[in-house]
């Protein structure tokens, strides 16, 4: 956490890579932080709108570079 707020955490969370403990304490940090609240909207949106770029257009989503090796798998 920076400065005691989960900037960090919230794309572990929103993938659902966080472990439990870190889910009790981001869900009690959003109760009390204004700032937070606003910052998960945005990465809400972010992480909905690359989402659905994946599903809904697969091919103008840009593929990761399997690097130099892949050719000759
Ligand atoms: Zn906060």
């Amino acid at each position: 956490m920076t400065a005691g707020h989960i900037d960090e955490e919230m794309w572990a969370i929103l993938r659902g890579e966080a472990d439990r403990v870190t889910m009790i304490a981001a869900a009690a940090h959003l109760r009390r932080c204004e700032d937070c609240v606003q910052e998960l909207i945005s990465v809400l949106v972010a992480h909905a709108g690359l989402a659905s770029a994946v599903r809904f257009a697969p091919d103008l989503v840009a593929v990761a570079d399997p690097g130099p090796d892949s050719a000759t798998r």
